[in-house]
């Protein structure tokens, strides 16, 4: 007989210490493997081939130089990643991240997030992430432009349409895609598939930008509809006012809800009419100003500086974290419990504590995991390789009925599995065994 519980307490100590100060990404694994549990008992298969011990490893961990110089003239470097997780289900896929506070804890983290993410799609794509400490808040078009060259130097001899195919991530969109896009075309040829989240013209798809928003909101609505609920008049609060938050909002509206609060990294912004998100694109995609200028255009509208849209005291029913990482912990989460909350979908990355999950399940609070409700973008990058491969371009309206599709497959697959193995409703087991059982096998199967 296996001892599950034994064998997961030993891998857990095992990983603590030999990956000591990675905090993110202990946070991850943390998440992960008390939850997978209930599998193994039913799977001892993966316990005796001592599969978590491999899957616990990334595959291959690269990390560079990245020198570039800054319109003074002033030479300057930063340091790049790229992990390559997990290619069990495919090639790795997953996002870069500019940010200072990127770092090999945090590329790890959500390289191990994206494999399950990805294998939840049901495309065939495995895990990775990569990025840099480049703080793209402030810097010129060129710098922008001369990083990301640079960049994509070192990057292109680790990546191809079937090796390793990135993607944005924050401080990554279209523009940024397309500068690592021509630097990569001018050392390897016109691989269309190399890179997903392309401007269209460079032979992106449409709904990609959209895609990761709408599919947070997607989830929603069909976890609505199984309660015989929908999105009409339902008050929601987002945070973040990046391409998640925003098209997160748009479709909210779309689909009767109103969106009051929206945030940066210097505060948030409520909105008594509800967001105008026209105002917010216009602010954030085409002026690419703070979000405080919202509030100056708006009367409705008020910015609170240096404050958390989780702190703010308003009664409404549905949370959408699409800013960051561990932004709500349990201070936060006592303030939605009273706010009246009664779900948590998370449009970032890992965004809620895991002791505030645990606060969120004492209070019936409905929690869907990032990896579950934000993979709509994943998911579209995974239909834009496709249409790559066979050179043509899906409508607007395919992709999107797709995505919905795809969103609509895994809430099902959390929910049934969740009721398969452990407690209905728990999102969080439902993701991680069921982005983990396709995984697993394909691990097993491919052999050592
Ligand atoms: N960065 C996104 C994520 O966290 C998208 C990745 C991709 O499209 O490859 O899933």
């Amino acid at each position: 007989m296996v001892n599950v519980e034994q064998y997961l307490a030993d891998l857990l100590t095992k990983v603590e210490a030999k990956n000591k100060g990675q905090d993110e990404y202990l946070q991850a694994v943390q998440e992960f493997i008390p939850s997978i549990a209930p599998f193994l008992e039913k799977n001892p298969v993966y316990v005796e081939k001592n599969l978590l011990d491999i899957l616990l490893l990334p595959e291959r961990l690269i990390q560079f130089r990245v020198p570039w110089m800054d319109d003074e003239g002033n030479w300057c470097a930063n340091t790049g990643y790229r992990v390559q997780y997990n290619s069990a289900l495919g090639p790795y896929k997953g996002g870069l991240r500019f940010h200072p506070t990127v770092n090999q804890s945090i590329m790890k983290f959500l390289s191990f997030e994206q494999i399950f993410k990805n294998s939840l799609t049901g495309l065939a794509m495995g895990g990775g992430k990569g990025g840099s400490d480049f703080d793209p808040k402030g810097k010129s078009d060129g710098e922008i432009m001369r990083f990301c060259q640079s960049f994509m130097l070192e990057l292109q001899k680790h990546i191809g349409p079937d090796v390793d195919v990135p993607a944005g991530d924050i401080g990554v969109g279209a523009r940024e895609i397309g500068y690592l896009f021509g630097a990569y075309k001018r050392l390897n040829g016109y691989e269309y598939g190399t890179l997903t989240g392309k401007p269209l013209p460079l032979g992106g798809s449409l709904a990609r930008t959209e895609a990761t928003g709408y599919g947070l909101v997607y989830f929603v609505k069909h976890l609505l509809a199984d309660q015989n609920d929908t999105l009409t008049g339902k008050k929601i609060v987002a945070s973040g006012s990046g391409n998640v938050a925003i098209y997160a909002i748009e479709k909210a509206h779309q689909l009767g809800a109103t969106v009051y609060a929206c945030s940066d990294s210097s505060g948030y912004v409520f909105d008594s009419e509800g967001i105008d998100v026209e105002l917010l694109k216009e602010i954030k995609e085409v002026r690419r100003a703070r979000l405080s200028e919202y509030a100056v255009a708006r009367e409705s509208a008020v910015y609170r500086e240096n404050a958390s849209v989780w702190q703010m005291p308003f009664a409404y029913d549905i949370a959408l974290p699409c800013a960051t990482q561990n932004e709500i912990d349990v201070v936060q989460g006592e303030m939605l419990v009273e706010n009246g909350v009664s779900i948590v979908a998370e449009g970032a990355n890992m965004p809620t504590t895991m002791a505030c999950v645990h606060l969120l399940n004492e209070h019936g609070i409905v929690y869907c995991p990032g990896k579950a409700a934000n993979a709509g973008g994943v998911a579209v990058s995974g239909l834009e390789m496709a249409q790559n491969a066979h050179r043509i371009s899906w409508s607007f309206e395919k992709v999107d009925r797709e995505l919905e599709k795809i969103m609509k497959d895994i809430y099902e697959n959390c929910r049934d599995t969740a009721e398969t193995y452990c407690t209905a409703g728990d999102f969080l087991a439902g993701a991680n065994i069921a982005g983990f059982e396709k995984v697993a096998d394909a691990m097993i199967r491919e052999g050592l």
